[in-house]
């Protein structure tokens, strides 16, 4: 099958029978469900964009030549990661950047683990690299959407996992049968569970020495027997769009995935409890690169409106003749220059690795990703600062179509714009910055690649210091008595 349209992607929603558990309630169809069924629209969505715009989307499948997804490229030239790149941005436009996980974030996962899935055969996984080549081939051909899992239950984060709760918590491998492997326990976040059709757990951290039981990587239909998601709060606005046009539509979900001896058929098996393999699979096959090219081309595209609202903002009520106005607004610019000028770099410099795949040149991404869970909630804050208590005077829809509409067009008009205008982009921007789903969308930014304080640590130890080691060097060797 080619790629998918909205209207295909959302018949296998509807089709499906997953677990899938919200406010004490089975969903039995989350594209007919209230609270779902915005966000499902606005995911079918992306699926048609890839006919209504096929020169940046898509590519023919090496497979049949068929029409599939450009970010399931595995890259060999940097032009290749140009056009995946720009499908991503396009992507990443259609919510201004506030859906982390749209399918290219997995189809780029995907693709970088099945490009280089020598690292699992020379680890001793010869099955789960065939396993992982074909799950390549199944997810771009057939257009599937895909959830990922990495993360354990919040336990004890001071002890290892088998330490925590006996062990009992955190998702493991129990036992092998004849037609797997089987699994039990939980996994701490699936963004996206309600519009994905399969789940992925491969390594999103390493493991240490011994821990092989949690050593698994796989992926399973959303309806595999024993698969269950309890759904946090909707954070979903069932309201006129005018009101809330980002939480009408963008609310992606997050949701803990529990598995009751859930049974992964061998042909879905990519590591089979091994923690060299498993820490391999990140290490050796140059995830964080690929990853970061994803993230931060989506983050560019966020960083990219804020900075249009935050302008539009202050030109509407006259605020950018103000210097630290005018300060904030520069600050919000570098942010997404400096993002823009960090993306070329690492595409700019890309090589191509052991296994002939074009890798960027990851430098710039490792800095980016302990930056960046500081500058969007900065961003977040400056809008704020510059829009004040505008964000409060916004009346809705209701109140736009009702009695009050004259006095609304002469109390609520700004300098650079009519009442109504002025009104729209408060409320796209406090969307953005202030409703709820804001608020769990920044808490993403701060945590869906691994914290700031971790992330930056590891860039110190990380970073290559010999050059700057000689620099020093050289002046203390002059300074000799
Ligand atoms: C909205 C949202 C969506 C997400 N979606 C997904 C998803 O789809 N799939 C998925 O797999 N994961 C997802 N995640 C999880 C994400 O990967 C984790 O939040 C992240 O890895 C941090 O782990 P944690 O949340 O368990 O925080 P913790 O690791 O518990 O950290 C909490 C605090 O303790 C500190 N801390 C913890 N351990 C250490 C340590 N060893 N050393 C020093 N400090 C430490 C941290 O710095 C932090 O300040 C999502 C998270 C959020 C918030």
């Amino acid at each position: 099958m080619p790629a998918r349209t909205g209207e295909q992607f959302l018949s296998g929603l509807a089709s499906d029978n997953r677990k899938l558990w919200f406010d004490g309630e089975l969903v039995e169809d989350v594209t007919a469900h209230p609270q779902f069924a915005g966000a499902a629209k606005a995911m079918a969505e992306l699926f048609d964009a890839q006919y209504a715009d096929p020169d940046i989307h898509l590519m023919p499948s090496p497979a049949d030549g068929k029409p599939v997804h450009i970010t399931h490229i595995i890259p060999k030239t940097k032009d290749d990661l140009r056009n995946r790149q720009a499908a991503i941005r396009a992507w990443a436009e259609m919510s201004a950047g506030t859906r982390g996980r749209t399918p290219d974030y997995l189809n780029v996962t995907i693709a970088c683990f099945a490009g280089r899935a020598d690292v699992l055969a020379k680890h001793g996984q010869e099955e789960g690299a065939k396993n992982i080549q074909a799950y390549h081939a199944l997810v771009r051909d057939s257009d599937l959407s895909t959830t990922h899992v990495l993360v354990n239950p919040q336990v004890d984060r001071s002890v290892t996992e088998d330490k925590q709760a006996g062990g009992e918590v955190a998702m493991k491998k129990i036992a092998e049968t004849e037609h797997g492997i089987v699994v039990h326990g939980a996994k701490m976040l699936a963004t996206l569970a309600p519009y994905s059709d399969e789940l992925i757990v491969y390594p999103g951290y390493l493991l240490p020495e011994g821990a092989d039981n949690y050593a698994v990587s796989f992926a399973i239909p959303m309806d595999t027997p024993g698969l269950s998601f309890l759904c946090r709060d909707s954070y979903a606005r069932v309201a006129d769009p005018h009101d809330y046009p980002l939480s009408t539509k963008f609310d992606e979900q997050d949701a803990v995935a529990i598995f009751d001896n859930v049974e992964v058929p061998w042909d879905r098996v990519f590591v089979s409890g091994d923690v060299t393999a498993y820490n391999a699979m990140q290490i050796e096959a140059n995830w964080r690169a690929h990853i970061i090219h994803q993230a931060m081309t989506r983050a560019w595209t966020k960083l990219d409106f804020g900075f249009g609202l935050a302008h539009m903002i202050s030109e509407t009520t006259g605020v950018n003749t103000f210097g630290h106005v005018q300060e904030k607004l520069g600050e919000i610019w570098h942010y997404a220059e400096m993002t823009r000028s960090g993306i070329v770099s690492a595409v700019e410099g890309a090589k191509p690795d052991e296994g002939g795949i074009i890798t960027p040149d990851e430098r710039s991404f490792i800095a980016l990703r302990g930056l960046m869970p500081k500058w969007t909630p900065r961003v977040s804050e400056l809008i704020q600062l510059i829009g004040g208590g505008g964000f409060m005077a916004t009346p809705s829809a209701k109140d736009m179509r009702g009695p009050m509409r004259e006095y609304i067009d002469k109390y609520y008009q700004a300098k650079g714009a009519d009442a109504e205008e002025r009104i729209r982009l408060f409320r796209l921007a406090w969307d953005f910055v202030g409703s709820e789903l804001a608020g769990r969308n920044e808490l993403y930014e701060r945590f869906y690649l691994g914290d700031s304080f971790r992330m930056t640590s590891l860039a110190y130890e990380l970073a290559p210091k010999e050059k700057h080691e000689a620099l020093v060097k050289s002046f203390l060797s002059k300074m000799e008595l």
